[in-house]
């Protein structure tokens, strides 16, 4: 009886406010009493709760949320333009091709990648029909990694593959795990040792919306469509790597199946995201977004190369071009530093720095800053759903959507000619 009493007055508090939770899920994987869950708050965002029938106040928990103990994370030692010589790889990814170069090594070494994928699954109708779900997975063959490759702009749930990362590098496997740096440093805190045979790699991240947000857009798309969604890309490079289109492939009612281009101007999702309007509370405090990263090498998009290395574009047979994708690696550490060494056969590589890199992308130096009109967008999504949102949107634009939709529809060597005509007159 007295032991009841002291379990009911016990209480462990993971944050005290949303901002100090990144969502990197560190805290239910090390649970081991699995008395943490994921809950989605009123804004569709994913938290963890405690069960308090099966905590035994171990406070893991606590220790292991890398988030608000203290973060020391590397100094960049290296910085380099990069661009994988692979051009089918380069091809389907959204920047350079950075991370499929490393994982190829990887995975043709009997090694195993972890990172975010949309995955397809049931979604529990009797249908069959299956929806895209953001979550990390492992990939050990070359033919899956297509299933990582691109970048997918909403958070991705990390789910058990912590624990299967510490699994597979106690039996002695060698593994690679990509994320958002806020998930790197979830799985260091985690594994609480450093594993001779991990390799990790962080992407500059600007931010994450949350999947909900994603699941009801893709089903608008669908109802515009009268199909059903079955691959979405972010990053479709048909327009040129700064084209911020995307591609969702609809299977239709009649069996066919079409594409659908989105627009980053037009598509509410993607505008909102790419605004930095509807991200997670604590992707606005991030404390990653500075050049001490938590992962050994860090990727991203090189925004501003026509600046930072005019030189490397002028040789327009050269390797480097605007038109496939270039991307940025930061290498954080002597692990970072001995990969490359050992894989600059799959990267064309120039050396850059830090600074240049971080000209044209401020998230290196500092978070997004959260907008005025963030509470409102959420405070709409709470009543209405993300229909309201996509509608709160639209309204907004006002005309502005009209002549962003006829400008999509001009083809890309007429708007050049307009531009020039326009430049010259
Ligand atoms: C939410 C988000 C915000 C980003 N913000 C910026 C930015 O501000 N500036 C910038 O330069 N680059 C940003 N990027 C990174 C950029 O879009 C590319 O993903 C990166 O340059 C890698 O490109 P790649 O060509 O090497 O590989 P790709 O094959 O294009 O990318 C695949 C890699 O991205 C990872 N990935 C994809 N989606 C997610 C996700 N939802 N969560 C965790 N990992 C994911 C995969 O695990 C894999 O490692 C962002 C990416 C994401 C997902």
């Amino acid at each position: 009886m007295k032991n009841a009493k002291a379990i009911k007055s016990k209480k462990i508090i993971l944050f005290n406010q949303k901002q100090m939770c990144c969502g990197c899920e560190a805290c239910v994987s090390a649970c081991t009493k699995q008395a943490i869950a994921m809950e989605s708050d009123d804004y569709g965002f994913l938290y963890p709760t405690i069960d308090k029938e099966l905590c035994i106040f171990c406070g893991i928990c606590k220790k292991v949320c890398a988030f608000q103990n203290v973060f020391e994370g590397n100094e960049p030692k290296v910085c380099y333009v990069a661009c994988n010589k692979n051009e089918k790889q380069l091809g389907i990814s959204s920047s350079g091709g950075a991370f499929s170069a490393i994982a190829t090594d990887f995975l043709e070494n009997g090694g195993v990648v972890f990172g975010a994928t949309l995955d397809k699954e049931s979604n529990n109708k009797t249908d069959g029909e299956r929806e895209l779900v953001p979550k990390h997975i492992a990939i050990h063959e070359l033919k899956d990694m297509v299933k990582l490759q691109g970048s997918k702009y909403v958070q991705s749930h990390i789910g058990d593959t912590y624990k299967e990362v510490k699994n597979y590098l106690l039996a002695g496997r060698r593994v690679l795990f990509s994320g958002t740096p806020c998930q790197i440093a979830g799985l260091k805190a985690f594994l609480h040792k450093k594993y001779e045979d991990l390799l990790t790699v962080d992407i500059i991240c600007h931010g994450v919306p949350n999947a909900d947000f994603f699941k009801t857009y893709l089903s608008l798309l669908e109802k515009e469509m009268g199909g059903k969604i079955i691959d979405f890309e972010f990053r479709d490079k048909t327009k040129g790597w700064k084209s911020m289109i995307g591609k969702a492939t609809v299977k239709m009612k009649w069996g066919g199946v079409k594409t659908k281009t989105v627009y980053g101007d037009e598509s509410s999702y993607y505008n909102l995201f790419l605004k930095g309007l509807i991200l997670r509370e604590s992707c606005y405090e991030c404390k990653y977004a500075c050049r001490n990263r938590p992962a050994d090498i860090t990727i991203g998009d090189y925004w501003g190369i026509e600046h930072e290395h005019s030189e490397i574009l002028s040789d327009t047979k050269g390797p480097y071009s605007v038109e496939k994708g270039i991307s940025c690696i930061i290498v954080n550490t002597a692990d970072g530093i001995k990969w490359i060494q050992k894989n600059r056969i799959r990267l064309h590589l120039v050396e850059s720095t830090f600074e240049k890199i971080g000209h044209k992308n401020g998230n290196l130096y500092h978070p997004c800053t959260k907008p005025q009109t963030w509470k409102n967008l959420m405070d709409i999504y709470s009543k209405e759903g993300y229909i309201g949102v996509d509608k709160y949107f639209y309204k907004k634009m006002g005309m502005q959507i009209y002549f962003k939709k006829i400008k999509n529809c001009i083809p890309r060597n007429l708007k050049n000619a307009i531009k020039n005509y326009v430049k010259s007159s």
